[in-house]
């Protein structure tokens, strides 16, 4: 990308931008397109879709969305309450591509500051990638846009309290019976991209754009002491099985252990090749698990600081999420390409894939250790760890996703909130179906998102 696109100079304002954009001949597109298909939408949209690039129609009316795609993307924002005029749509090129083949990578690194400004500019909370293209620019290679990320949450350990992440500057806690709020959100300064209860349940810790991660008292609401200060945007936060210690993962390429009780940094950072994006210790506390977009997971003694072995050569480009099974006996890992076990003790894979159609950014074991749900764009999952088989249907929403520590509950966050699922309900869909509409369907709305199941108008 080169230093002088005229995105960065083109004004302060989306009008500006977009103006700008008008003319642009930066890439070959520019041959073939009938005119530039900037974005449509509230110039301070909450909620922001960004597709791969205009088609046929999209091209000759000169807005993102009109076709049948068009037509999915308005049912599904109405489905959440809201209309088009609600929200932002653009795509990752502005210019469609000649039979609507995929952007090539050049066109796309030299499209994506036109999106950035964009995004600088209308400060979405939350942006919804629709397709490989705009998941993979948005949420892989560009990282100062990567805290717009969906919702970050945890369980607290009694499995009483979920904090919840999402907006960019608050963590808001709920008691789970009531599925009430319990207090006023916790002001974040930095904005939260990573979030973790401490064993007992008493602490948060809570990571940050602003290269910090700060511990908060759970009963009070506050602060507890001066923030813990690395650098880099801190992607993941996990307290040590006996609560004396938080790791951190930074975009910095560390991660770090620091002292719960002194706040103080203990020992050098671990370094990984590029940024953490997920950190998980073993579940005595000896080992520690790092992945990130190197596609590689790096397991390092706590005690030494030493990297045990070579790193886990993941079968992809990225790795966003890592568990330990409760045993420790195995790993799990999601990233681009599906998600894999690994026996902890030799390092190998254990097992084939467990294939999932879209990145998987989340991955967590229930407690007893039966069961493993991972989080893509395109469904949570459960699988049964000892078949490798998946369990059920992918529920209808995104990632995170946590058990609670009864294994009872799984929290799975979506563009439109935080749903609670019984795990003991999850192979049957009509649940799903009605916890996600929270009403019952029609038939036509059956049909589209459970085709070649028998329609049932039940969901009480
Ligand atoms: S696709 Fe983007 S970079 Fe290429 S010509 Fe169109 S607006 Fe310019």
């Amino acid at each position: 990308m080169s230093i002088s696109h005229p995105a960065l100079d083109a004004g302060s304002t989306l009008l500006d931008v977009a103006g700008a954009a008008h003319d642009c001949t930066l890439c070959a597109l520019a041959a073939g397109r009938t005119q530039v298909v900037f974005g449509v939408g509230a110039p301070d949209a909450r909620l922001m879709f960004v597709g791969e690039g205009p088609g046929e129609q999209e091209d000759l009316q000169g807005e993102p969305f009109v076709g049948r795609a068009g037509k999915l993307l308005t049912q599904l924002i109405e489905g959440i309450g809201l209309t088009r005029d609600d929200v932002y749509i653009a795509n990752v090129v502005k210019c469609r591509p000649p039979g609507n083949r995929d952007p090539l990578p050049v066109e796309i690194e030299t499209c994506a500051p036109w999106l950035d400004r964009q995004l600088e500019l209308i400060r979405p909370r939350v942006v919804v990638t629709l397709g490989n293209f705009a998941t993979k620019l948005l949420l892989e290679t560009k990282e100062g846009i990567t805290k717009l990320r969906g919702q970050e949450f945890a369980f607290s350990r009694a499995g009483t309290m979920l904090a919840t992440g999402g907006d960019l500057d608050a963590i808001r806690l709920w008691d789970v019976a009531s599925h009430r709020q319990a207090g006023a959100p916790l002001a974040v300064p930095g904005g939260v991209e990573s979030v973790a209860f401490s064993p007992g349940g008493g602490m948060l810790a809570t990571g940050s754009t602003d290269g910090t991660a700060r511990l908060w008292d759970v009963a009070s609401h506050r602060q507890i002491g001066a923030p813990l200060k690395s650098a880099g945007t801190v992607d993941a936060v996990a307290f040590s099985p006996d609560g004396a210690m938080l790791a951190t993962g930074s975009t910095d390429g560390a991660a770090r252990l620091w002292d719960v009780a002194t706040h103080r940094q203990i020992g050098s950072p671990f370094s990984a090749a590029g940024t953490v994006w997920s950190v998980a210790f073993s579940p005595d506390g000896a080992m520690l698990a790092t992945g990130g977009p190197d596609g590689r997971v790096r397991l390092w003694n706590v005690a030494t600081h030493r990297q045990i072995g070579a790193p886990l050569a993941v079968p992809a480009s990225s790795v966003y999420s890592v568990a330990f099974s409760p045993d420790g006996a195995m790993l799990a890992t999601g990233g681009d390409d599906d998600t894999w076990l690994w026996d902890v003790a030799t390092h190998r894979q254990d097992g084939g894939p467990l294939t999932v159609p879209e990145s998987v950014a989340s991955v967590t074991f229930s407690p007893d250790g039966e069961i493993l749900a991972t989080g893509s764009t395109d469904g949570v999952r459960l699988w049964d760890v000892a078949t490798r088989r998946q369990v059920g249907n992918p529920l209808i929403a995104t990632n995170p996703v946590a058990f609670s520590l009864d294994g009872r509950l799984l929290a799975t966050g979506s563009i439109d909130g935080v749903r609670l699922w019984n795990v003991a309900d999850l192979a049957d869909i009509v649940p799903q179906l009605c916890a996600s509409a929270g009403q019952s369907l029609t038939r036509a709305e059956w049909a589209q998102y459970a085709s070649g199941t028998a329609y049932q108008n039940v969901c009480s």
